[in-house]
């Protein structure tokens, strides 16, 4: 195999490396992307501060529901038990008990409101649960799926490097040099030929040139430096 031969089958192999390499780290994100998961869990518990939180209020609004209607019961009792004789006294009793009667349906109204807010927060902690459940397995699914596709491209890799090892110590050292150069400058270093056009920069080969890559020559382009290669 001439030169140019071997450091395009070189730059072949360094190409599929590099595809590899690229689709395991991909493949890496995707085992370590939980987020929806994370989403989820963090909106459960969310929702449950929330519960807390309005069951709190829930509690308090039945206290003070509570402790008017104690109040008003003790009025009417000191208003009906005929211990109170004093006309006056009774009036401001019974403007007393209305005033707190009056009360009493607003403070129901809010029970009811956060009675209501409680069930909502329940039916989303109920819907979080079963999300939860369902992207836990969805994430197993995936774990086993891109952990066995992970082992794959480990395993091709491992092949690859291998044989990049074997051809690269066949190759001339000077000519390895030159490649790696230019691969840096250039991303691939070496280009074919094709109907007299160097194929990484488009312009015409000269024939003298062409003649030396046919004979196995290691010739640069000389527009863009990257190594022809003729099949
Ligand atoms: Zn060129």
């Amino acid at each position: 195999m001439s030169l140019s031969g071997q450091l395009y089958k070189l730059q072949q192999l360094d190409l599929e490396l590099q595809k590899k390499l690229q689709e395991l780290r991909e493949t890496n994100h995707e085992l370590s992307d939980n987020k929806t998961l994370v989403d989820a869990e963090s909106k459960f518990f969310s929702y449950k501060e929330q519960l807390e939180d309005v069951s709190r209020k829930q509690k308090n609004s039945e206290w003070e529901l509570e402790d008017l209607q104690e109040k008003i019961r003790q009025i009417d009792s000191k208003l009906y038990s005929g211990t109170t004789k004093d006309p006056k006294e009774l009036v401001n009793l019974e403007k007393e008990v209305k005033g707190l009667k009056s009360q009493i349906k607003p403070k129901e109204d809010t029970l009811l409101g956060l009675m209501s807010q409680i069930e909502e927060i329940e039916a989303n902690i109920k819907t979080t649960i079963e999300e939860i459940e369902r992207f836990r397995q969805e994430w197993e699914q995936k774990q086993e799926t891109f952990g066995e596709r992970k082992s794959e491209i480990e395993t091709l890799l491992a092949k690859l490097k291998e044989d990049r090892i074997a051809l690269a110590q066949q190759v001339d050292p000077e000519a390895l040099n030159t490649y790696e150069r230019i691969r840096l400058s250039r991303g691939q270093a070496v280009t074919k030929v094709e109907r007299g056009k160097c194929q990484g920069c488009h312009i015409a080969v000269p024939t003298s040139q062409w003649q030396k890559v046919k004979a196995g020559d290691l010739i640069q382009c000389n527009s863009c430096s990257r190594i022809l290669y003729l099949e």
